[in-house]
C-alpha cells in the first residue's frame, strides 16, 4: 500500500532496541533505512509548514488551526532531535516564521525579536523555574505576569521623543517597515509626553497590535452587508490590516496596541526592572496592559494563569496565554537566551479552542437588511470554555468554498471567543456523498421569494414588512451607535412587531400614546415603560448623522453618515441632493451614493422620514465643524512650539477643519516647523513643500479669518 505524504513514518528502531540476533551490518542498514524514511518525512513537513506560514503570516488566510499547526511543528522538532544529522539552518524550527510582504521596505532589527518558549501547565512552569535557579544560582525571582495578546508583534523606535519607525517582527531579524500604517493607530503615541531632554536619545519599544472583538464583529457585519468575504478571526484581520499598502484602509480598521517591553536604549535605561520600564513607558503615554501583576513564586503564577484560562472570555480582546518574565534586568542578562528563546521568560499557553462535532443541519436567519445568513446547527460541543450549538456559516460562497455539508463532522472554533465558527469539515469522516447546501428560494420567516444580488454573494428577502427584518431594524435604530435608546433588545423588538405595535420605524414614536395597550399586552412595569419613553424623547435631540445611521440605509456606516451630515447639514438638503452631489462628498463612493440616493427617492422611506420629522426628531447637524478655515489642507507639524504643545496644535488644526498628517509628502499643504524640526523639515525642503514657522503659521491663520481663542 502506498503511503500518503501525510502519514507519519513508523518510529525507526535504533541502537539498543534492535533485536540481539542482528549483525552489525544489518543494524547499520536498519539505521540507514530509518534515516531515509525520516528524511522524506522531514522534507514533507518543512514544505507543509512553510506553506502554512505563508498563508498565515503573509496572506493572513490560514488553512489549518493552531493546534494542527503546532502538531506539525512538534513532529518536525521531534524528528530533528532524533536525527540531528537532518537539522539544517533553514528549517522552520530554526526561525520565527514570517516574511516581508512585497511593497514594504525591509527593516533590520537592531536586537532580534526572540520568541518565547511555552509551558502548558504548572509542572512545566516549575521545570522552567528550576532551570533558572540552577543557572542564576538563586531562587528568589520576582516574576511579572501579563496576558499574552493574540495579535501582531511590532517594534517601535522613538528618537528625540518622537515616533520614528515601526516594523513588524518578520522573521525576528528582519521585519517590514509599516510606520505609516502604525501611525493610524490612535493609541500609539506619535510624540511622547515628556521633555525630550529628559529622555534617552533613542529607544525601542515592543508591543502587540490587536483588534478588539467588538471591532472585529463590526467589520464583519459591514462586510457581510456588502456581500464581501468575511474575516476569520481578529488576529489575522489585525495582521492583514497592518499590511495594507494603503494606510487609509488600515486607518478605517480601529486597531489597538499594548506595549509590553522596552527594547534597546541609546543612553541610560530608565529602570533596572522590567516592571519599572513598563511604568516608565506608561508615564510617557504608551498603552500598557492594566492586568499585569507581579508575583514572588511560581505557585502564585500558576494560580494567576489558571484563573485566566477561565476569565479570558470576559476581555474584549483575544489572549492565548500569559507571559511570565523575570523582573530584574541584570538577572535577565545572566540567564540569557538559548537559541531563539530567552531563558528568563516563557509563555503559559492556553489549550487550543477547537473541537470536532456533528453538523446536524444548515439553517438560514434573516438580518436587518433582509440578507439571509446560513448558520450551522451543531451537536452541542464544549469548546473554548463554552458549549456551542450554533455557528455562523456567513454565506453560500463560504459554505461552498469549505465544502461543508449537513451531516458532516466539522471542526468548530471559538474564533476570537467572538462567534463560534466552523473551520471546515473533516472530510475523512464523511459518509457517502451528502447533498450540497442550497439557499432557500423563499424567506424562512415570511415566505416571500428570495432575491439574489447578482453582483454580491448575498441573498435577501425583499419584503419590507418581513417581521424579523423589522425587529432587527428596531434593534439597530435604537442601538448605541445610532439613536441610543435603551430597552429595545431582541425580545422586545420582536414583540413590538409581532403584536403589531410597530410596522414602520416611525411607529416607535407613537408608542407613548399607546401606553395602556402596552401595559396590557406586555408584562412590564410602569417604570420600565416610562424609561423607554424617556429614551425615545431624548433620542429626538440626536444629530442628523446618528439618525442617518439609525435609518439603516444600505452601505451607510458611521463614517459615511458623518460625512453626509456634515456636508449637507440638514435632512432636507440631503433629500434634495442629486446623485452627483452625493457622490462629490469626500469618502462617499459611487455604490454608497447610489444607495443613499435611491433611499430618498423611495416614497415609502420619504413618508417614514416625514413622520420622524413630524414626531419632533432633530433633522440637522451641528455644522460648526464644517467649512473650517483649514478645510481641505493637509498639515504636518514638527519640532517644538512656544505657544502650543504638539497635541494642542494638532487639536487646533483639526478643529479648524484641517487634516493632521504624520509624514511629509507632495500632498502636504504646508509644514509647521518649530524648534528642531529635523528630518521632516528636510523632506519638505526636498519636495518643495511650504514651511511655516510658528509666527508665520499664526499670521496665516489670522489671514484666513481666525480669531485667537477659537
Ligand atoms: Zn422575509
Amino acid at each position: 500500500m502506498a503511503k500518503s505524504a501525510d502519514s507519519r513514518p513508523p518510529k525507526p528502531a535504533r541502537g539498543a532496541s534492535a533485536p540481539a540476533t542482528t549483525t552489525q551490518a544489518e543494524e547499520h542498514e536498519d539505521e540507514l533505512r530509518a534515516l531515509q524514511a525520516a528524511r522524506g518525512r522531514v522534507d514533507a513537513l518543512r514544505t507543509q509548514i512553510r506553506d502554512h506560514d505563508y498563508k498565515y503570516y503573509v496572506l493572513a488566510q490560514p488553512e489549518i488551526g493552531d493546534s494542527q499547526y503546532d502538531a506539525l511543528m512538534r513532529e518536525l522538532r521531534e524528528l530533528e532531535e532524533e536525527f540531528p544529522e537532518l537539522l539544517s539552518p533553514d528549517s522552520p524550527t530554526q526561525r520565527v516564521a514570517g516574511q516581508a510582504a512585497e511593497g514594504f521596505a525591509v527593516v533590520e532589527h537592531r536586537e532580534p525579536m526572540l520568541s518565547l518558549s511555552n509551558v502548558f501547565d504548572r509542572e512545566e512552569l516549575f521545570a522552567w523555574e528550576k532551570r533558572m535557579v540552577r543557572l542564576a544560582e538563586r531562587d528568589d525571582f520576582t516574576l511579572v505576569c501579563e496576558p499574552k495578546i493574540d495579535g501582531l508583534a511590532i517594534s517601535l523606535v522613538y528618537r528625540d521623543g518622537r515616533f520614528e519607525r515601526g516594523a513588524t517582527r518578520g522573521d525576528g531579524f528582519r521585519g517590514e517597515d509599516i510606520t505609516q500604517n502604525l501611525r493610524t493607530i490612535r493609541t500609539l503615541p506619535l510624540v511622547l509626553d515628556a521633555d525630550p531632554d529628559t529622555l534617552p536619545a533613542a529607544f525601542e519599544v515592543r508591543g502587540e497590535v490587536y483588534m478588539s472583538k467588538a471591532e472585529f464583529v463590526r467589520l464583519n457585519e459591514q462586510r457581510a452587508e456588502a456581500g464581501e468575504q468575511l474575516y476569520m478571526n481578529p488576529r489575522n484581520t489585525a495582521a492583514g490590516s497592518l499590511r495594507q499598502l494603503d494606510s487609509r484602509i488600515t486607518a478605517s480598521r480601529r486597531l489597538n496596541l499594548f506595549v509590553y517591553q522596552l527594547g534597546w536604549v541609546e543612553g541610560e535605561r530608565p529602570a533596572s526592572t522590567h516592571s519599572g520600564s513598563i511604568e516608565w513607558l506608561k508615564s510617557l503615554g504608551f498603552p500598557t496592559n492594566p492586568l499585569t501583576e507581579i508575583f514572588h513564586s511560581t505557585g502564585e503564577v500558576s494560580l494567576f494563569c489558571e484563573a485566566w484560562v477561565e476569565r479570558r472570555e470576559t476581555l474584549d480582546y483575544e489572549i492565548d496565554g500569559v507571559v511570565v518574565k523575570v523582573d530584574d534586568i541584570t538577572t535577565q542578562r545572566v540567564l540569557g537566551a538559548v537559541g531563539r528563546e530567552p531563558r528568563w521568560a516563557t509563555a503559559w499557553k492556553f489549550p487550543a479552542e477547537q473541537a470536532v462535532t456533528r453538523l446536524r443541519e444548515i439553517q438560514v436567519s434573516v438580518g436587518r437588511t433582509g440578507v439571509l445568513t446560513p448558520f450551522a446547527v451543531l451537536e452541542p460541543v464544549f469548546v473554548g470554555g463554552a458549549t456551542v450549538s450554533m455557528a455562523t456559516l456567513h454565506n453560500l460562497d463560504h459554505i461552498r468554498e469549505l465544502d461543508i455539508r449537513a451531516g458532516d463532522d466539522v471542526i468548530v472554533q471559538r474564533a476570537g471567543d467572538v462567534i463560534p465558527q466552523v473551520v471546515g469539515p473533516v472530510l475523512a469522516r464523511r459518509k457517502g456523498d451528502p447533498p450540497v447546501f442550497e439557499m432557500p428560494s423563499e424567506c424562512p420567516v415570511c415566505g416571500t421569494a428570495v432575491h439574489k444580488d447578482p453582483e454580491q454573494a448575498a441573498y435577501y428577502c425583499p419584503n419590507r414588512n418581513c417581521p424579523t427584518k423589522l425587529a432587527r431594524q428596531i434593534e439597530h435604530f435604537t442601538s448605541r451607535g445610532a439613536l441610543d435608546i435603551e430597552g429595545f433588545g431582541e425580545q422586545r423588538s420582536a414583540m413590538l412587531v409581532e403584536q403589531g405595535f410597530v410596522t414602520s420605524l416611525a411607529d416607535l414614536y407613537d408608542l407613548p400614546a399607546r401606553r395602556e395597550e402596552l401595559l396590557a399586552v406586555e408584562k412590564i412595569g410602569e417604570k420600565t415603560l416610562d424609561a423607554l419613553f424617556e429614551g425615545l424623547e431624548r433620542s429626538k435631540q440626536q444629530p442628523l448623522h446618528r439618525l442617518l445611521i439609525a435609518l439603516g440605509i444600505r452601505h451607510v456606516g458611521s463614517e459615511t453618515a458623518r460625512a453626509l451630515a456634515l456636508n449637507f447639514g440638514s435632512m432636507e438638503a440631503l433629500r434634495n441632493a442629486s446623485l452627483e452631489e452625493i457622490q462629490s462628498v469626500p469618502d462617499v463612493g459611487p455604490i454608497v451614493a447610489e444607495a443613499v440616493h435611491q433611499y430618498f427617492q423611495d416614497p415609502e422611506y420619504q413618508a417614514q422620514v416625514d413622520r420622524l420629522a413630524a414626531a419632533g426628531l432633530r433633522m440637522d447637524e451641528d455644522v460648526s465643524a464644517r467649512g473650517g478655515i483649514l478645510e481641505g489642507l493637509s498639515i504636518v507639524a514638527t519640532g517644538s512650539l512656544e505657544q502650543w504643545s504638539r497635541n494642542q496644535v494638532e487639536e487646533l488644526i483639526k478643529r479648524l477643519g484641517g487634516k493632521v498628517s504624520g509624514a511629509v509628502s507632495r500632498k502636504t499643504s504646508f509644514v509647521l516647523a518649530g524648534e528642531g524640526g529635523g528630518s521632516k523639515r528636510d523632506k519638505a525642503e526636498a519636495l518643495g513643500v511650504e514651511i511655516l514657522d510658528e509666527d508665520e503659521f499664526i499670521q496665516r491663520l489670522r489671514d484666513l479669518g481666525w480669531s485667537e481663542g477659537e
